[in-house]
């Protein structure tokens, strides 16, 4: 794998500016902070090598394990609506190729991620350290139980698709947090929910439908 100094021009940044404006301002993602980050980081580094033409391409992709990297657009609608600034501590559940842990850890303070496929963990955090990222932490496990250690978190992202909302994620989540996380069966659309928690209650709502890989249990 090729890496490059992130101040450098990479031969992929034309694709990646086409990919911002087509297809993520052009469906209203409009945080700033986002926007920047999605222009940043070099998305093409996280897909294997064959599919590295792809890297910008408006779907998700195959990174091994039978698990996928999230179309770009859905990557930039969930971070923005988790509200992330950089005062902020976020937890993915999920980690696989690690793009999303990036792109989050460009506009939050410190980032924690978990994935379930220990190939996946190791080759992420290899990944996520040899692109220079400091404040993202991945480790391998079964995310349904959180990060009590580092808890609470004012941002949950959940990049798997499960049949219920884990409760200690809810548990876990900070004071006026924000959890988002794909709710439905296996094989089958989701819905993206958006849990809010105000004054120690939770507000639920429902923002679109996606399709992601199944949440998987230990
Ligand atoms: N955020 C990732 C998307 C990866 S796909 C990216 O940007 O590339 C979802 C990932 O969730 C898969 O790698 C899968 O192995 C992992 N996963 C599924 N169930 C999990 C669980 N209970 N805990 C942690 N990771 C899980």
């Amino acid at each position: 794998m090729e890496i490059f100094n992130q101040n450098q021009r990479d031969t992929f940044e034309e694709a990646r500016e086409r990919m911002v404006r087509v297809q993520i301002i052009d469906r209203e993602v409009k945080d700033t902070g986002v926007l920047k980050a999605m222009r940043k980081v070099p998305r093409h580094l996280f897909v294997p090598k064959e599919y590295e033409n792809e890297a910008y391409d408006d779907n998700p992709l195959p990174i091994g394990y039978g698990q996928t990297i999230s179309q770009p657009y859905i990557v930039a609608y969930m971070t923005e609506v988790a509200k992330p600034d950089k005062s902020k501590t976020a937890l993915e559940i999920g980690t696989g190729s690690g793009y999303q842990a990036a792109v989050l850890a460009e506009v939050v303070g410190r980032v924690y991620s978990i994935e379930i496929i220990p190939e996946l963990a190791k080759e992420s955090a290899e990944r996520l350290r040899k692109l220079g990222y400091k404040n993202i932490t991945v480790r391998y496990g079964d995310g349904y139980k959180g990060w009590k250690e580092y808890s609470p978190f004012d941002i949950v992202i959940v990049t798997a698709a499960a049949e219920q909302i884990p409760e200690p994620l809810v548990d876990q989540l900070a004071e006026n947090g924000r959890l988002v996380i794909p709710i439905g069966a296996p094989s089958e659309i989701q819905e993206l929910i958006l849990l809010e928690k105000k004054k120690g209650k939770i507000e639920k709502s429902r923002l679109t439908f996606v399709r992601f890989v199944p949440f998987k249990r230990l």
